[in-house]
């Protein structure tokens, strides 16, 4: 019932019978039932998704199927469904159901995509373990001793251990191209107003976008083609049009020239990976791709910027939950302002506080300047160094974490060595250009290792393309 590689294979198979849709999602729900241990999911549906594959099963059947027919998807807890809840992963959300739905899900939806469930996180989307959830620890599934990267770890694990066909996920600062890499799958943050974030949980506005894990680089394709586009709903989505980026895929033969910038092969990058992204390098210069050194002056900044900036307009976007207007109310509290407080220390999690005081500190009077204006200059120069790369190279090389999976409490103690996992995903959003994580073999422990590409905006056809290379030659 699981044997296919992509969705087109899979399609065909649907239609010639060999796979009834209806039994295939019964597999899947089988296996996230066998598989509970990795507690990838926070709400698993299971009456609407056999019922949406026994409709979508007549519609391909008849010839009326959408674009992602037979697609079984699961959905970060971060986006909204309506009638679903929605929780973040987080106890101030516990028991909140959405009132619409997310326009990223409504267009899989409306090309028959199945939904099937909602996957684990970090609280509101902040961590790279998936250990600052409320509703638990996501299993690394090939190798249960070590996180699966985060924040979108349920949907990482989900993918990697084939319990759906594709998830989606959210990424601020590596969300996914980080998961994607600790559990050995293909994910990619495309340009920041690509996706529509209606109906995203808001964690750093000018930061986050929608984007997708999944087994094969045309799954991947075929998913960002329909989610991507114009959406009246947001205004910071993009009018430019969305390429078709699955038929671009029979074009993976381009020469892309592919730079190489030193400040992401430096100091705490572990030696497996460092090697290991070289020998693709190679592949790649075999192959005829031209290689250019390239030096992205303002790299060492970004840590620091990221953290400014995403921890100032997460305390700014985070202000609504205060107990009166969505989810956990503290019931011991005897004026307003009590409650408003009481609410948010009773539910909210430690990294969560942490990042609000953070944002509060660079926003508040007398650090403003010192602080959030000056991360907003520097964030300016670290998207010129990408723009003046981008005029020598159309693709940019780098390893996607420093170290592979690391084991449950290693980093969780120390929130500065959590944050320095970020040091290679956070700049891709910092420049607002799109990114991929692409599975390029194992570490000695058997843990994955992943490569990024980092594209100029609006060039996600480049990432697909180089990756159906990668995944066809390497
Ligand atoms: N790990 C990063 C953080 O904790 C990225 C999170 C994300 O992309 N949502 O902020």
């Amino acid at each position: 019932m699981l044997q296919y590689h992509s969705i087109s294979e899979k399609k065909i198979k649907i239609r010639s019978g060999e796979i009834n849709l209806k039994e295939n999602v019964t597999a899947f729900l089988n296996k996230i039932n066998d598989q509970k241990d990795l507690n990838a999911f926070n709400f698993v549906f299971e009456d609407d998704s056999l019922k949406q594959a026994a409709s979508v099963e007549d519609k391909i059947k008849n010839g009326t199927s959408g674009r992602l027919a037979g697609m079984v998807i699961a959905i970060k807890d971060v986006l909204s469904i309506k009638n679903k809840p929605l929780t973040c992963s987080s106890n101030i959300l516990r028991g909140f159901t959405s009132v619409y739905t997310a326009t990223a899900v409504q267009k899989l939806l409306d090309e028959d995509a199945v939904i099937i469930g909602k996957t684990n996180c970090d609280e509101f989307a902040m961590g790279s373990s998936n250990e600052n959830s409320a509703f638990g620890n996501v299993l690394n599934p090939v190798n249960k001793s070590r996180v699966p990267g985060g924040s979108s770890g349920g949907s990482a694990a989900a993918v990697s251990a084939r319990l759906c066909d594709v998830a989606l996920g959210s990424d601020t600062g590596g969300s996914i191209r980080q998961p994607a890499s600790f559990c050995g799958i293909y994910g990619i943050k495309p340009t920041y107003g690509r996706v529509s974030r209606y109906g995203l949980t808001a964690f750093a506005s000018s930061f986050d976008s929608i984007g997708c894990f999944a087994n094969s680089v045309e799954d991947m394709a075929a998913v960002m083609e329909v989610m991507s586009g114009k959406d009246e709903l947001d205004t910071t989505s993009s009018y430019l049009d969305v390429p078709p980026y699955t038929s671009e895929l029979n074009d993976n033969n381009k020469k892309f020239t592919i730079g190489i910038a030193e400040e992401y092969f430096g100091q705490g990058l572990s030696p497996e990976i460092k090697n290991a992204v070289g020998k693709l390098l190679n592949h790649l210069k075999q192959n005829g791709y031209e290689t250019i050194n390239i030096t992205l002056p303002h790299s060492k900044y970004t840590i620091a910027t990221y953290y400014i900036l995403t921890t100032a307009e997460a305390s700014s976007n985070l202000a609504r939950y205060d107990g009166a207007h969505y989810g956990y109310r503290s019931d011991n509290s005897s004026t307003l302002i009590d409650m408003y407080k009481n609410s948010r220390t009773e539910a909210f999690g430690t990294e969560v506080k942490r990042r609000i005081m953070l944002g509060t500190y660079v926003l508040s009077a007398g650090y403003y300047d010192a602080y959030y204006r000056k991360a907003q200059k520097v964030r300016r120069l670290i998207k010129t160094d990408f723009d003046n790369a981008f005029k020598k190279v159309d693709l940019i090389l780098t390893p996607t974490s420093p170290t592979t999976a690391f084991k449950f409490g290693e980093n969780a103690q120390d929130p500065l060595q959590m944050y320095l996992n970020d040091i290679y995903t956070t700049s891709a959003n910092l420049a607002g250009i799109p990114g991929m994580n692409v599975p390029i073999g194992n570490d000695s422990l058997g843990l994955p290792i992943g490569a990024q590409f980092l594209a100029g905006q609006f060039n996600e056809s480049k990432l697909f393309q180089i990756a159906k290379f990668i995944e066809s030659t390497f």
